[in-house]
């Protein structure tokens, strides 16, 4: 079975929805403490918008079901993390390239440097790239070792896990959390928490393909 096909991805974005929707409530708890409270309301509107996108259009090309969910991230979710989530999908969409886990590999890894490019932002910062970006490198790492897709996604989320973790002492220099200042440490950063779902979620839904 390929891996980056159009259902495949579908799964993959059914998945982070699920999460999304089950987490919504401690999302919005994380973003109440350094940020406004909208982070988990935010990212299950606009997940829950993609599905119904992705149900109505159907698209066949792997490609056009990424470029379906960014665009309806960009049109419903608010705040900063609508328009970073949305530019990791489409920059995904643009970079996909073959059907197998290396491709799926490249493709998040642009969906990553598109979100720095956009945000402006670096590791550290106390944002999402703090679990995407170990992501990325362990999924890189283990692919590369020869590892089996399952066991370098399943290494990816737990990277992204320590990496969220890691945000906690952190002060925000991007965002609004980064108006909190020293105050900011002490807190899980809402968004490396939600990146760290959407890792879980390619860990779950592509088990078993490629
Ligand atoms: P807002 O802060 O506008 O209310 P959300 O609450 O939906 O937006 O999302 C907040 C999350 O967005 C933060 O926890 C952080 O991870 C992420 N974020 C904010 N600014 C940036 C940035 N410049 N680069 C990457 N991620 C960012
Ligand atoms: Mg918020």
């Amino acid at each position: 079975m390929t891996v980056v096909d159009a259902a495949g991805l579908t799964a993959w974005v059914h998945e982070f929805t699920r999460l999304v929707h089950e987490q919504r409530d401690a999302l919005t708890q994380l973003d109440a403490a350094i940020g406004d409270a909208d982070h988990g309301a935010n990212l299950d509107r606009g997940t829950a918008a993609a599905v119904a996108a992705l149900e109505a259009q159907a698209p066949e090309e792997p490609a056009a079901v990424l470029k379906t969910v960014a665009t309806t991230l960009i049109k419903t979710v608010g705040g900063a993390s609508g328009p970073l989530y949305g530019t990791f999908f489409l920059r995904a969409a643009g970079a996909l390239d073959g059907d197998d886990g290396a491709a799926f590999a490249t493709a998040v890894r642009a969906g990553y440097e598109g979100v720095v490019a956009r945000g402006k932002a670096e590791r550290g910062d106390k944002t999402m790239l703090d679990a995407l970006g170990p992501a990325c490198d362990a999924l890189d790492e283990a692919l590369g070792a020869g590892k089996p897709l399952d066991e370098a996604l399943r290494l990816a989320a737990d990277a992204a896990a320590q990496g969220r973790d890691a945000t906690v002492p952190m002060v925000a220099r991007k965002g609004r959390a980064s108006y909190l200042g020293e105050r900011s440490a002490g807190h899980q950063d809402p968004g490396a928490t939600s990146a760290t779902l959407l890792v879980e979620a390619a860990a779950t839904a592509l088990a078993g393909r490629g």
